[in-house]
């Protein structure tokens, strides 16, 4: 039964040098194998044509290469895409791809719901559900490669992808180290190791293993310059503190020339979006390199936050300007398609159960 075969989109490359030295076979297998999945979207063992056809048999037998099912595919008038995939039992993700001139980013997420509970965040809502596998992550990035009509050779459409879609990558260590080691693999999606990224509510235990076994980017979300309205906004800092955090992230990106932390900083009308908050920020990160990525709040059904006045965030960037951070605000894109951070999940869930009573209507 398909079920209980190998999904080979779990491996990354280590895992496939093992798995093919274990078969009898040479570790470059693995790196054969790759190029077809990651460099020519082939998934069909069959058309590996460098591979002899007994081995190609016999990993037919036991083995499968299953991306997730993409079961809605959302263009917005930007440009932007979203995408819906289906994973087992009705569990819906939500992949989504912003283009702008200089690049291409793929957002992606790492869990099934989130269970950190930030105020603000309509993921939250829905509760957590489970960490995606190795395959359901990467196979974002393949489905979204193929469904834009990437090509290995020639200008890259997706050429930066964060993990900024649902979930905490953190919480879900062991598979985002390997799906984001695939992203950057030569014979993965070979995409440069500093456009990928991820980005973490702060689980700082985890952010110093991190850097032993990986080299992704790092944003960090912030959201408030004191631990009294951290703990509100982002109830994982009652356990590691702003300090604590800071510190992890300082460590994260020692002796890394040119490496420097994003902190998101999403902007709730009156609630963290004065002029001292926004000195006490600047203060806080002075000695860290940094840029600031500060996020319009995106608004969903029965939250009690608002957006910032557009005058409060600009005033809120002038400081952090004349004080010396690069700061950007980030657009909001896909607007038409609830495609914005903080927008991935409730309407998920519903559509999810909309389409599957749909299916079971229609079969
Ligand atoms: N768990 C990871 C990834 C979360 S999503 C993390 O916390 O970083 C990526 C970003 O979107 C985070 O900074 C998150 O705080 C922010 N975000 C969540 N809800 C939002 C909303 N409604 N409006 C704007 N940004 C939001």
């Amino acid at each position: 039964m398909a079920a209980d075969k190998l999904n080979l989109f779990d491996l990354d490359r280590r895992d496939l040098e093992t798995f093919f030295v274990s078969m009898g076979e040479k570790p470059f297998r693995a790196a054969q194998l790759m190029k077809w999945i990651y460099h020519e979207r082939v998934v069909d063992f069959a058309a590996m044509t460098d591979l002899s056809k007994a081995l190609r048999a016999r990993l037919a037998e036991t083995t499968e290469i299953r991306p997730p099912e993409v079961i809605l595919d959302q263009g917005s008038q930007d440009g932007s895409h979203k995408w819906l995939i289906q994973l087992d039992s009705g569990n819906c993700i939500e992949t989504v791809f912003i283009p702008e001139p200089d690049r291409g980013t793929l957002c992606v997420s790492s869990q099934i719901g989130c269970p950190l509970d930030c105020a603000f965040c309509a993921t939250a809502q829905q509760g957590f559900n489970r960490n995606l596998t190795v395959a359901e992550i990467i196979g974002q990035v393949w489905q979204a490669s193929r469904l834009l009509g990437d090509v290995r050779n020639g200008d890259r459409i997706i050429t930066n992808v964060v993990l900024m879609g649902m979930g905490e990558p953190l919480l879900n260590f062991a598979n985002v180290v390997k799906a984001t080691d695939l992203m950057q693999d030569d014979f993965g999606f070979g995409i440069s190791k500093r456009r990928v990224t991820l980005s973490t509510a702060g689980v700082v235990p985890a952010l110093y293993r991190l850097r032993e076994v990986s080299e992704v980017s790092l944003a960090v979300s912030l959201h408030a310059p004191d631990d009294a309205l951290r703990n509100e906004l982002v109830p994982l800092n009652r356990k590691y503190p702003i300090a604590e955090l800071l510190a992890a992230c300082k460590h994260y990106i020692a002796d890394k020339p040119h490496r420097r932390i994003t902190w998101e900083y999403v902007l709730l009308d009156g609630v963290n979006d004065s002029e001292q908050h926004a000195k006490a920020l600047a203060a806080l990160i002075r000695d860290i390199p940094s840029k600031v990525n500060l996020i319009p709040f995106n608004p969903f059904p029965n939250t009690r936050y608002r957006r910032s006045e557009p005058a409060a965030i600009a005033r809120f960037q002038a400081i952090l300007m004349a004080l010396g951070l690069t700061t950007v605000v980030r657009k909001t894109r896909g607007d038409d398609i609830a495609a914005a951070c903080g927008q991935l999940a409730g309407q998920v869930r519903a559509r999810g159960r909309r389409l599957a009573r749909a299916a079971q209507l229609a079969g």
